[in-house]
């Protein structure tokens, strides 16, 4: 069947049911975005042009939210904990929605059996019939218990799946047996999925499908009042919990010479310790309130927790300078409390990359904190500069739909994958090495002949691009050094013999093993190697031993998940 927009969410509110703080918080959200949500599908809707779209089935099932998984988060919704969660999947919902798919909502473990017809009760029962979703979207709790629940049929059917990750899994880290044997097992990943099942709060790694978020939108009446009442000393700290504003009374000090300072920090009757008493503590505020303050506010001011959080994106539509702590040297699951254990290496060079990387000056200023002066200066410089509000295109309702259409229409990873190159220990001369590395136009020279076509791919094969990284270099930042976005997908085009034969090396042999490193190259030693597992190809992977071939491709502008043929 056709999917059609659907602009009315009553239907979606009572599906989203009741009974817990959490879903009082999206219902509020979905509601209060609905009319937002309603103009972006008539605006995708003529872009797209009837264009056909099969409407699926979809089981949308939030682990985290199940009293099963121990539900720690519905609790703090009044106190100040975690909101992003529920920010996210409200947006998934009403995204699901207004596309206009078939959609089932759980939020219990007896829920999600009875949609997925498996008996109730515990242990591991295989379902009996075949899947009644085309797909399903979960996360890591979600998939802890529809291993518990489904039992052996979990194996066959997890090519519908996909997970709301927050923080993103690499693919070192998603293949079990890879993981177990090089250091990279954790007690979130290994479950052998396509690392793109694995869908993000923010564009991380690309390996990974950016799933995100949105954020109000305003008209240009709105924009243009917000620009004439902003009030140039006033700031809004970002953190709604006391333990964020621990130990910066010094930073506050000197904010407070230039700034009044709002906060809206959770408190139950007095004023928390860690909040001065020059603050003005509004409490947590409903987002709506939390809106008005920042459209009055000239400064949104993070301290360094929380993480990659949507409050940022939001104090900058509003017309705020978002100013964070540089880390250096970043955070990571090696050296940091909060992502050890998380199914990732990457590099968390500030409180919020993205805003640091893709929002950038005026809107943001990533300054290091140790540095009194910096940060005096900082502050001076936001006070009398004057920014418009700016939301990046994948942030807008529109952006959100076009991408989650785009993956619904074309991501398929139940579909048979093209063979690799066998496991092969004998070593083999390759070709003859060229110059530094040249953009390809096609897919001609990779080893798919002209005369035989290339298997057919989303994002089109058109779209790539190969480079080199340099030693320990990623193939997310090669690309990103050539403006150009990894894209996974493409890795399998790019692992032969004949793409390792234009490098510069001289391949004495080439090897194909498990590596996440692969297709890659030694200099030094003149090893070439390509991949022999499709789940490790890796944007990534870096190593100081090794250059890598790197599949890049373009992308739209505000729109990094989709290439420009991509739609
Ligand atoms: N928020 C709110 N009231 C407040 C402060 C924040 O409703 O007083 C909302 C805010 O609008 C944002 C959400 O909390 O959408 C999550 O904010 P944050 O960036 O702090 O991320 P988290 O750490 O909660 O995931």
């Amino acid at each position: 069947r056709q999917a059609a927009f659907r602009t009315d969410i009553s239907t979606l509110l009572e599906q989203v049911g009741t009974g817990k703080e959490s879903l009082s918080f999206m219902k509020r959200r979905i509601r209060r975005l609905a009319a937002q949500w309603g103009t972006a599908a008539h605006r995708l809707d003529g872009k797209l042009r009837g264009r056909w779209r099969d409407q699926k089935r979809i089981l949308v099932h939030v682990g985290f939210l199940t009293e099963e998984s121990g539900d720690v988060f519905s609790p703090k919704v009044l106190k100040g904990g975690p909101l992003g969660e529920m920010v996210q999947w409200a947006d998934i919902l009403s995204a699901l929605h207004v596309l206009g798919h078939n959609l089932k909502i759980s939020v219990s473990v007896k829920e999600l059996q009875g949609f997925l017809g498996v008996p109730p009760g515990r242990g591991s029962c295989p379902l009996t019939g075949p899947l009644p979703f085309d797909l399903i979207y979960t996360d890591y709790h979600g998939l802890q218990q529809m291993k518990q629940h489904m039992g052996l049929s979990l194996k066959k059917y997890k090519c519908h799946i996909r997970v709301i990750d927050t923080f993103g899994t690499e693919p070192a880290y998603n293949h079990e047996e890879y993981a177990t044997l090089h250091g990279y097992r954790t007690n979130w990943g290994y479950w052998n999925l396509n690392s793109r099942q694995f869908m993000t709060m923010f564009p991380h790694t690309p390996d990974n499908s950016f799933m995100g978020f949105v954020s109000e939108e305003l008209n240009e009446t709105e924009k243009l009042n917000i620009q004439r009442n902003k009030v140039d000393d006033m700031a809004v700290v970002y953190g709604k919990e006391a333990s964020m504003w621990k130990g910066k009374e010094k930073f506050l000090q000197i904010l407070h010479r230039y700034m009044e300072i709002h906060g809206t920090v959770y408190y139950e009757t007095q004023r928390p310790p860690e909040v001065p008493a020059f603050v003005k503590n509004h409490g947590l505020l409903p987002q709506q309130e939390l809106q008005q303050l920042l459209r009055k506010a000239k400064l949104f001011i993070g301290f360094g927790f929380p993480y990659e959080g949507p409050a940022p994106l939001e104090a900058i539509a509003n017309g705020c300078i978002f100013l964070q702590p540089k880390f250096n040297p970043p955070h990571s699951s090696l050296n940091h409390e909060f992502f050890r254990g998380k199914p990732t290496s990457r590099e968390v060079s500030s409180q919020h990359p993205y805003a640091e990387q893709y929002i950038g000056r005026p809107h943001v200023m990533t300054v290091d904190y140790n540095n009194s002066q910096e940060f005096d200066s900082a502050i001076r410089e936001i006070m009398r500069t004057k920014v418009e509000p700016y939301l990046p295109y994948e942030y807008t309702c529109e952006g959100m739909l076009e991408r989650v259409h785009a993956y619904i229409q074309h991501q398929d990873f139940c579909a048979p994958d093209i063979p690799l190159p066998l496991a092969n220990s004998s070593k083999t001369r390759s070709g003859s090495p060229s110059g530094p590395f040249i953009a390809l136009p096609n897919s001609t020279g990779l080893g798919w002949s002209s005369s035989v076509s290339a298997p057919p791919s989303w994002p089109p094969l058109s779209a790539l691009q190969l480079f080199i990284s340099k030693e320990a270099q990623s193939c997310v930042e090669a690309c990103h050094h050539e403006g150009l976005v990894c894209e996974p997908t493409f890795f399998r085009f790019i692992n032969t013999k004949e793409a390792l034969s234009r490098s510069e090396v001289q391949c004495e042999g080439v090897e194909t093993e498990m590596n996440h490193i692969f297709p890659a190259f030694s200099v030094v030693r003149k090893e070439c190697g390509l991949q022999k597992e499709a789940l490790l190809f890796s944007c990534a992977g870096l190593s100081a031993k090794y250059r890598r071939l790197c599949p890049c491709r373009d992308f739209r502008k505000g729109q990094v998940a989709l290439c420009k043929d991509c739609l």
